[in-house]
């Protein structure tokens, strides 16, 4: 994984550039949940499931068909959010499926099965620029965990960051934000 932290970065800037109308802070939560949920088959590993199983780590959760469906279910809750169904799905979507994206630019640990339960097949995109994160929690506070740490400010934070401030910059010309 990318370190959890880094994940909520994609929701966080979606919802930046978007603004408050479009994504309300609901959704937003939503979103943030959608982002880290992924990583709950970390907890198979306690349980003795293999990392390579299809519910092992990077298994089905970090797939796009499971960010479909988790999509789906969180848009349903879109009324109480105070969001469009159609822009809740898609930014649910997009926080869910970023997270098996972005496991799948780190440089080190097994594939993610993106199509799981189609193919169990797991794959890294070609771009592997992010530093994975160590799976305890203290190895971020040594030389590595800095490390991964500037690499995801580089590759996540930055980008994510740029994204927030062009859809800001937009909806302020256009006299929105
Ligand atoms: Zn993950």
């Amino acid at each position: 994984m990318a370190t959890p932290l880094s994940h909520l970065a994609v929701p966080l800037a979606l919802a930046t550039a978007l603004g408050p109308d479009i994504a309300p802070p609901g959704l937003l939560a939503l979103a943030l949940a959608c982002a880290v949920l992924p990583d709950v088959d970390a907890l198979g590993m306690w349980l003795g499931i293999p990392y390579e199983h299809p519910f092992g780590h990077r298994g089905f959760t970090h797939s796009l068909p499971f960010a479909a469906a988790l999509a789906g279910a969180g848009s349903l809750l879109a009324p109480q959010v105070g969001a469009e169904p159609l822009t809740a799905f898609g930014v649910l979507f997009v926080s869910a499926a970023s997270h098996g994206l972005l496991d799948a630019m780190t440089n080190g640990g097994l594939g993610v099965a993106l199509f799981s339960p189609f193919s169990q097949r797991r794959s890294f995109l070609p771009w592997r620029v992010i530093e994975v994160s160590p799976l305890r929690p203290s190895v971020l506070f040594s030389r590595r965990g800095l490390r991964v740490l500037g690499s995801e400010m580089r590759w996540v934070w930055a980008p994510c960051g740029a994204v927030a401030l062009l859809g800001w910059a937009l909806r302020a010309m256009a006299g929105q934000a």
